[in-house]
């Protein structure tokens, strides 16, 4: 390798992406006007756009992916009501409690199975009678891809099914959809625009992260129905969530979906590149990624070394989340060079000949 190709493998997140020449131009040559008094053309296309991609009458632009979730939440329920959410889902999890803190909505969390999906028959246990005792269960909140994994798509219909025949609404959150469509039709011979509207519009609003494998510096899309995305967009506001000029962000965002859905295959290929070069290393236990997400567990005596190896890893310039578990994301701005450097370290560190 030569020194000048040598760089940063940056593994940690996909939202560690920089905006590439050509969507800094899409950028900079965006019309814009006040987003507030709905005057901004560029964000007005990009939620225009995604909503009719996806199967929805409407959409909202909005700074964050926990935001996106935060008005679906608030949108779909009232306070004393509650959405059925799995133990380890962004929503419920990483978001602070908002949903509970700003609007009075309790989770009722469920373990996830092996898969990432909510077992069909503890959603059907968990949704509460109608009882004095009890919250009114009104929402279902899916994340898909979960943990790099894709719901199995009978397994979306069958909850969201299952959901609908109950009374309750449901919401994916979608972070990574275009991940999940992107290995969907791999695995149909398909097309993943075709994929992401065929899981979105199994639900009754959707989020999806402009800022994640899509590329851009910020930026999530909520679509639902136009009464849905109303609501959504006065919790947005109480939020201080409504932007003016930010046409510059959603050029981005329109950009990355016209130019960043499909090149996730290669995010994909790259993840299963670097899953195979750590078979065989002992110490390490590799699950086969199904997207652009793999987890590396360090078992045995390995993990006895587990920050050792960090510290090894941030000596090679490998940026990766984790300790005894370790999570390497693939995105736009790593290449089969940085693969090759994060496996040239690992093997250096377990002595791989
Ligand atoms: C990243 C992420 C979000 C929201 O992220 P922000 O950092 O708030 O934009 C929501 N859900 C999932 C599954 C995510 O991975």
């Amino acid at each position: 390798m030569t020194l000048s190709s040598y760089k940063i493998a940056d593994f940690r997140s996909d939202t560690v992406t920089c905006p590439t020449p050509p969507m800094r131009e899409a950028m900079m040559s965006a019309a814009v006007g006040d987003d507030v008094f709905g005057d901004d053309p560029t964000v007005n296309a990009l939620q225009d756009k995604l909503a009719a991609m996806l199967g929805f009458e409407a959409a909202l632009f909005v700074p964050t992916g926990t935001m996106s979730n935060f008005c679906a939440i608030l949108s779909h329920c009232q306070r004393g009501e509650e959405y059925i959410v799995g133990q380890h889902a962004h929503c419920y999890r990483m978001e602070g409690g908002g949903a509970a803190v700003f609007g009075s909505v309790q989770p009722q969390p469920l373990e996830h199975q092996a898969d990432g999906t909510l077992a069909l028959a503890e959603i059907d246990a968990a949704i509460k009678p109608d009882d004095a005792h009890f919250a009114i269960t009104r929402l279902l909140a899916l994340e898909n891809t979960f943990g790099g994994k894709v719901l199995p798509f009978a397994y979306v219909q069958q909850a969201t099914q299952l959901a609908k025949s109950r009374g309750l609404v449901s919401h994916l959150d979608g972070a990574r959809l275009f991940n999940a469509a992107v290995a969907q039709a791999a695995g149909n011979g398909t097309d993943a625009y075709l994929e992401a509207r065929r899981i979105a519009r199994c639900f009754d609003s959707v989020s999806v992260c402009l800022s994640k494998g899509l590329g851009t510096p910020a930026g999530s899309v909520l679509c639902g129905s136009r009464a849905l995305i109303s609501k959504a967009h006065r919790i947005r506001k109480m939020a201080g969530g409504g932007m003016r000029q930010v046409g510059f962000l959603a050029a981005a965002g329109i950009y990355a979906l016209d130019h960043h859905v499909e090149r996730l295959a290669q995010d994909h290929a790259l993840a299963r590149q670097f899953a195979e070069g750590l078979a065989g290393v002992d110490g390490l236990a590799v699950a086969a990624p199904q997207t652009n997400i793999v987890f590396v567990d360090l078992i045995g005596p390995a993990r006895e070394k587990s920050a050792e190896f960090m510290a090894f890893l941030k000596s090679r310039d490998v940026l990766v989340l984790g300790l005894y578990r370790l999570r390497f994301v693939m995105h736009l701005d790593v290449d089969a060079a940085g693969v090759e450097q994060a496996l040239a370290a690992i093997h250096a560190f377990f002595k791989v000949a």
